[in-house]
């Protein structure tokens, strides 16, 4: 496997694929894998001749400080994981090779009303940095498909507003969220809960599932509301949103025949740790 990590050595990488006509497969990423990322990254080894993994923190879609600092940072261990599952090519810049001071870093993506909602609302700027690192990356990588997991459902709408956007030509490829055995959406930041944070997090998604039943005899308002008061009173949880919207729009729904594809995005604060989850509600047949 080649570790990259100047933006002139992958477009060398990327140029010598193309020439011989090969598939590239990419999944971006934010590093300390676990077995989510991994789901996407047998995917497109499946479905590629070639894939590329990047393994970024980036910097400009953090609005808060010290989750940027205290996100988990383990390089080794993931270079071993992606090697063992046969990624052919990591990038793996610093953050002054991706972002040089001379370059202009202002531009304002259009990425449509599905950015303005949720983590758009509660993460001001988030999925301008988001788009500013994938259009870098696009560019640079410029895969035939890109992998994204639906655990960051929101994220992939945007992604596709992004793609539209700019005139990429790239397929996005969503892939299900993977969960631990007790049902906690897998992510890095699970790495900083403590036991009893860890013990209390499956709760989330219990709820959610939970809530699932409970929709069926009640309106999206009391779904809505149920949800809330049940994580709130966990100890040591928080709901920062819970919104049930259209899978389209991500736009609110205020009943349920309103759309035939309709999931449930939640954030929650366990202590200090921000989780995101989301469930389906309605799924067109
Ligand atoms: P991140 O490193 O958190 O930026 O995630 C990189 C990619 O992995 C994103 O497309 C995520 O949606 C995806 N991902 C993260 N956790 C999971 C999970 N538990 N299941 C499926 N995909 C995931």
């Amino acid at each position: 496997m080649k570790i990259i990590r100047t933006l002139y050595d992958m477009t060398e990488y990327r140029v010598r694929q193309r020439d011989r006509g090969a598939s590239v497969g990419f999944v971006p990423t934010m590093g300390a894998l676990h077995e989510g990322h991994m789901s996407l990254v047998e995917k497109a080894v499946k479905e590629n001749e070639v894939v590329v993994v990047s393994l970024f923190v980036n910097p400009i879609q953090f609005n808060n400080a010290e989750d940027f600092e205290k996100y988990p940072r383990t390089e080794e261990e993931d270079f071993k994981l992606l090697a063992a599952a046969g990624v052919d090519a990591v990038f793996a810049p610093t953050a002054s090779e991706m972002y040089p001071a001379e370059n202009d870093n202002c531009k304002e993506y259009k990425l449509g009303n599905v950015a303005e909602v949720m983590e758009g609302k509660y993460r001001p700027g988030h999925f301008q940095g988001v788009a500013r690192v994938l259009d870098i990356l696009f560019r640079l990588v410029n895969p035939h498909r890109a992998y994204f997991g639906e655990k960051d459902f929101q994220q992939i709408a945007v992604v596709r507003n992004l793609i539209k956007s700019e005139g990429l030509n790239v397929e996005i490829v969503a892939c299900p969220i993977k969960r631990a055995a007790d049902g906690l959406a897998l992510s890095s930041r699970n790495a900083r809960l403590d036991s009893e944070q860890r013990q209390l997090a499956p709760e989330i998604y219990a709820t959610l599932k939970y809530s699932v039943e409970y929709s069926k005899d009640h309106s999206v308002q009391a779904t809505h509301d149920t949800v809330v008061e049940r994580i709130d009173a966990i100890p040591g949880m928080k709901v920062e949103y819970f919104e049930i919207v259209d899978a389209r729009t991500l736009q609110t729904v205020d009943e349920w025949e309103e759309s035939n594809w309709i999931v449930g995005c939640i954030t929650v604060y366990c202590g200090e740790v921000r989780l995101i989850d989301n469930i389906t509600y309605r799924l067109p047949n």
